[in-house]
């Protein structure tokens, strides 16, 4: 028989995952950055990717970069939670970092492609999955150009990629326009907060 007299205190509580996915350009490294500086519960998971650093990329920093071999050989360690393949680069998640950082009741980042994202809704369903957008393509495409770190082929591939992207919208539990900066800034910031009181299944809340 199921107890219910009284609140458990001492809740038993993970982290929770938070998923950000975007087209390339929509704003989520300049959103997920601001959130990172301001909450110190939210911790970023640094990827590993296959691509080659951008002008001002450090290793370690905004990613891991590994040469095709090694993260071949990472996959068959099973070291990725998940990983993908994403504008023609591999790039995967530490299984490792992910499970640390949740068991020190710590919100996990990941700032990753919508395959990616889909691959962590299956293995952990209570995830909090936020999609991000400008408000139509055009302005995606110029961000893309106003950023000024991809060449025009690359920007091509990925202007492509994003209308294959926002298919898996559906699939997501928030959408946040990025028209004004502070205003998706504060979005995002709402839904994370909110986490705090999200029901966990397999949690007991009473003793
Ligand atoms: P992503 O990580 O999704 O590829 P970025 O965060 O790099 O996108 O943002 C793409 C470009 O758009 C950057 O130059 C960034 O400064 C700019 N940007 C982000 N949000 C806005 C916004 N709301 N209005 C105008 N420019 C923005
Ligand atoms: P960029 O090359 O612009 O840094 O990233 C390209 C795409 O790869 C973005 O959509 C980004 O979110 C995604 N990405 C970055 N890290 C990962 C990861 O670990 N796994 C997956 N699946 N996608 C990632």
């Amino acid at each position: 028989m199921i107890k219910v007299n009284k609140f458990k205190k001492d809740l038993n509580k993970l982290g929770n995952i938070i998923v950000i996915s975007a087209p390339s350009g929509a704003g989520k490294t300049t959103i997920c950055d601001a959130i990172v500086r301001s909450d110190k519960n939210v911790v970023r998971s640094v990827s590993y990717t296959t691509r080659s650093p951008r002008k001002g990329e450090k290793n370690s920093i905004e990613y891991f970069f590994v040469k095709e071999t090694e993260f071949k050989q990472m996959i068959k360690e099973k070291r990725f939670v998940e990983y993908a393949k994403v504008h023609n680069n591999y790039y995967g998640t530490s299984k490792d970092f992910v499970d640390k950082t949740l068991k020190s009741s710590k919100n996990v980042l990941l700032e990753i492609d919508v395959q990616g994202g889909l691959k962590i809704k299956k293995q952990y369903p209570q995830s909090c999955m936020i999609f991000i957008m400008t408000k139509n393509l055009n302005i995606l495409k110029q961000r893309l150009i106003s950023r000024n770190k991809d060449c025009t082929e690359t920007i091509n591939i990925r202007l492509k990629n994003a209308k294959k992207e926002i298919q898996c919208l559906k699939k997501y539990e928030y959408l946040v326009i990025n028209d004004n900066l502070e205003k998706a800034i504060d979005s995002v910031k709402t839904i994370i907060k909110s986490l705090k009181y999200k029901i966990i299944a397999n949690q007991n809340y009473f003793i």
